[in-house]
């Protein structure tokens, strides 16, 4: 890794600390249901994706690149931005007590209050180092995920919401007004969503698989409440909408209104389990995909501000391409000269969803397109 003071280029936000997160074993259906064979198996959010990604960050020369940028822990003033203070202190009994749920399927260890403040502070020394302009743009390869951790409880393998408390930080640190946060894991961000339902500063916009989780949340029709009304969008694409379908909803809804709204900071909450193999989505988004993604995240924070984007990693489940399509965001990121060949692209790169959208996903993509034209030029 190259030192700091570099302007230029691409941040990396780690510690192995985050590779010791421990959501235990893995369970058939309910968490309360033990998997029914013999040799145990571990959890879905195991580290094994995480510290794959880093693997191959380094394996494939991308992290002698890249600047390292230290995480710290959260505080609790700076996790009670967007969490309750009970609800922190009981993450912290909870942890001190061996371990549990934080809520709903927000499993941790003895050590998971510390390493979930660590992940919210990575996502905070992320923003630090591109609002400090050590770094151009970041990536917070962190974990436990945050986006569908909500003020009270966690959910969904998230314990504090970080890229929320980023946002928060970034307001109240360096005085930004408006921030934008594009959201693509598979899964709707319905803790980001809520953090700022009713907040006009910070626009949420939402690319997910229609219906998946959590129920009920990431609907077409929710819009905002009070000041937020507008600043809400959500993008409920169908199943096996694939890289075609992604990126003409990037070009048609997500770009025009990032670029109406004019943020300060871009964030981006970064699952890859829209990516094709994903055991939870069903995306089938290639690599190349999520460098297409990542190329127009990109484009916006160069138009709007200075270039400054800050990329938070999220959920994300395959084993195998996981890491591929990290590393793919962080080589678009970091303008690599020699990306580094993705095995399975070839595969993916004859899929029909690579290069049309198909008809389900072009009648959500308009009915998004409806719904938002009361609020943005579309
Ligand atoms: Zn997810």
């Amino acid at each position: 890794m190259t030192s700091a003071n570099d302007t230029t280029g691409t941040g990396l936000v780690f510690h192995d600390r985050y590779l010791q997160h421990n959501t235990g074993l893995a369970r058939s259906g309910s968490p309360a249901v033990p998997y029914p064979y013999a040799d145990p198996e571990p959890h879905v959010s195991s580290p094994r994706t995480v510290s794959r990604s880093k693997h191959l960050i380094d394996l494939s020369g991308l992290g002698e690149q890249l600047t390292a940028v230290a995480p710290r822990y959260a505080t609790e003033a700076e996790l009670a931005t967007v969490h309750d203070r009970a609800y922190i202190a009981r993450v912290r009994a909870i942890a001190a007590q061996g371990g549990g749920d934080a809520g709903v399927n927000a499993p941790l260890g003895p050590d998971g209050f510390a390493i979930a403040a660590l992940a919210a502070g990575g996502a905070i020394a992320a923003v630090d180092a591109v609002l400090a302009g050590t770094v151009r743009n970041c990536y917070a390869l962190v974990r436990p995920p945050g986006h569908h951790a909500v003020a009270d409880h966690g959910l969904g393998f998230c314990i504090f919401n970080n890229i929320a408390i980023a946002a928060r930080h970034a307001q109240r640190t360096y005085g930004l007004q408006r921030i934008a946060i594009i959201d693509w894991d598979v899964h709707d961000g319905n803790g980001t969503q809520e953090a700022f339902y009713a907040d006009g500063d910070v626009l949420f916009v939402s690319l997910h698989q229609d219906g998946l989780f959590p129920p009920d949340m990431g609907l077409l029709e929710q819009v905002g409440s009070g000041d937020g009304v507008g600043k809400t969008v959500n993008v409920p694409l169908p199943p096996g909408s694939g890289d075609a379908a992604y990126a003409a909803a990037v070009e048609r809804i997500v770009s025009p209104i990032v670029r109406q709204f004019a943020p300060e900071l871009l964030l981006i909450s970064c699952g890859l389990d829209a990516g094709a193999f994903d055991p939870l989505g069903r995306m089938n988004l290639s690599s190349l995909g999520f460098r297409e993604l990542t190329q127009a995240a990109l484009a916006l924070a160069e138009e709007c501000c200075g270039g400054r984007l800050v990329v938070v990693h999220e959920g994300g489940y395959s084993q195998t391409y996981v890491p591929a399509c990290t590393l793919a965001v962080i080589e678009t990121m970091a303008a690599a000269a020699e990306p580094w060949p993705d095995p399975m692209l070839t595969r993916l790169l004859g899929t029909r969803t690579r290069r049309e959208v198909g008809l389900d996903a072009e009648r959500t993509i308009t009915d998004a397109i409806t719904m938002q034209r009361a609020y943005w030029r579309l």
